[in-house]
């Protein structure tokens, strides 16, 4: 599970300047959501081979009166959901009273904080983080964020525990990887890339490598379908997972935990095993929680790269939000299958119904290959028919695809359309094989294929997808030199 570390400090200590360094903004899920209070960015970033996700908390007015009250209204949340707190002041401004207000909430906690001092750029920092010592919150960490000073080791820091058990796993795979058995393939994977190989040997490689994709697939195998019901507040993801499950159902899965944990909710239908993670938590008959409650964008991207499947439910009267396009980007970034639901379709017009799908289309043509569903989780219309194309995603990221196959459609692609000359040599594809699943991944060899233009990656992408018949999952083509 990806760790949560949560920027906190007052307003102008450098928050923003530091989730921009670690996130580098392209990937931050900007998340205004209704509900929530002020704004709140959520990024994932990465350090090493460690994923991790950063909450810039916005920052807490110490003019206010009531700093603790303003504190657990705006942050709490946040640092509830952390894994680490930085807790950030600023150098040049010195130690403030608002400053001190957030060192005693924090105090309190008893979360994992780190005293980041920020802009000691240019200054003499020893001197600067001195008086910083007395908040009482142990070690402070001397930064120039604007500069990425003192970030790396900061982060190291923060994540110690989780990036040494990251390193353990990484070791006991490697250990694996070097017994006998799992040695050829590692051995062919390599040759592949740089061996100048006869058209035998390479048949060989190829076969090989079939049967460790094979084992591979079989991983996935009956399996229960993980299926995330994820979306903004209000859309009817409770009302869609009381329904999936049968009300005599609920009351037995409303179990307590913290504001970042998912329900976990294993469930059979058609002869399918399933772990339904709820974000919205099951309604408890007879009460109804505020959304603004029960909603956590941290829990909502957990349970996304937990899924298998992501069920993304959006609501049809409020149409398609900047919200839900940066939850889209998400999954998509994460690889993970996806479902679209737009719900509360009871009770429309047909031409307002004609007008939202149509904007639907213009604002989803990016995701053609995702199934849309219209359905009404209060009336229970269309809510089977999901199931199908949860199926449909499911496989279509766990297919099973061997090398003669991949190369034949590659050549068929090829056939049908000539890659562009590259410096006067014509760019050419040579075979094809399954890089791993969930989602596909499938990894194209032949001769200057790094230079092949973006639009005839895509049209490769789209050619598999159609010959394949996979719906409803990103697939991942990568592009190797050689053979
Ligand atoms: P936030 O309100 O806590 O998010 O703070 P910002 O990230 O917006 O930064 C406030 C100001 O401090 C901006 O003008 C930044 O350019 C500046 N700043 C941020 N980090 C540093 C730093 O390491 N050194 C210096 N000198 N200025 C910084
Ligand atoms: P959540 O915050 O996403 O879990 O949303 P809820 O399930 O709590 O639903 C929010 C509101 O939308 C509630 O008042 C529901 O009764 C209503 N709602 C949910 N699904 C539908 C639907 O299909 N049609 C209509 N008309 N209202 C719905």
């Amino acid at each position: 599970m990806m760790p949560v570390v949560a920027l906190v400090g007052r307003p102008n200590v450098g928050k923003s300047t530091l989730f921009n360094r670690l996130t580098r903004t392209r990937d931050a899920l900007v998340a205004n959501f209704p509900g929530l209070t002020r704004d709140r960015q959520y990024g994932q970033a990465k350090i090493g081979e460690l994923e991790f996700i950063v909450v810039d908390t916005g920052g807490i007015d110490g003019t206010e009166q009531g700093i603790e009250l303003e504190m657990a209204a705006q942050s709490l949340a946040a640092v509830d959901e952390a894994d680490v707190v930085l807790f950030m002041v600023d150098a040049r401004a010195g130690l403030s009273s608002a400053d001190e207000g957030i060192a005693a909430h924090l105090r309190r906690c008893q979360k994992k904080t780190l005293l980041v001092v920020n802009k000691t750029d240019g200054i003499d920092a020893d001197s600067a983080v001195s008086e910083f010592y007395q908040l009482g919150l142990g070690g402070v960490y001397p930064i120039a964020a604007s500069q990425g000073r003192g970030v790396l080791s900061l982060i190291e820091t923060a994540l110690a525990p989780q990036l040494a058990e990251l390193a353990e796993e990484q070791q006991q795979a490697a250990t694996l990887l070097a017994e006998p058995e799992s040695e050829q393939v590692s051995e062919s994977e390599e040759e592949l890339d740089f061996g100048e190989l006869d058209e035998d040997q390479v048949q060989e490689l190829l076969t090989a490598m079939d049967q460790a994709n094979e084992e591979d697939a079989q991983q996935f195998a009956d399996l229960p379908i993980k299926l995330a019901i994820v979306g903004r507040p209000n859309v009817g993801k409770s009302t869609l997972t009381n329904r999936i499950l049968g009300e005599e159902r609920v009351v037995v899965y409303d179990q307590p935990g913290t504001t970042r944990d998912s329900v976990y909710i294993p469930m059979q239908r058609d002869e399918q095993e399933y772990i339904l993670i709820d974000t919205a938590g099951v309604r408890r008959r007879g009460r109804v929680h505020e959304a603004v409650e029960k909603f956590s964008v941290i829990k909502t991207l957990k349970a996304i790269e937990d899924a298998n499947v992501v069920l993304l439910v959006v609501d049809a009267r409020e149409g398609i939000s900047d919200q839900d396009l940066s939850l889209l980007g998400f999954v998509l970034n994460a690889g993970r299958s996806i479902v679209l639901a737009v719900n509360k379709w009871d009770g429309l017009e047909d031409t307002v119904r004609e007008d939202i799908k149509r904007e639907l289309d213009r604002r989803l043509g990016f995701i053609d290959f995702a199934r849309l569903h219209f359905i009404s989780a209060l009336h229970g219309s269309g809510v089977g028919n999901l199931f199908e194309s949860i199926q449909e995603a499911y496989q279509s990221a766990t297919k099973r695809v061997n090398t003669s196959m991949l190369t034949r459609i590659m050549m068929m692609a090829q056939d049908d359309h000539q890659p562009p000359l590259v410096g006067g040599r014509r760019v050419k594809l040579k075979y094809a094989h399954a890089g791993g699943y969930n989602p596909p991944r499938i990894i194209v060899h032949g001769n200057q294929v790094n230079t092949l233009p973006d639009s005839y990656k895509r049209y490769l992408i789209n050619y598999f997808r159609r010959s394949l018949q996979i719906m409803g999952t990103p697939i991942r083509v990568e592009f190797n030199e050689g053979i």
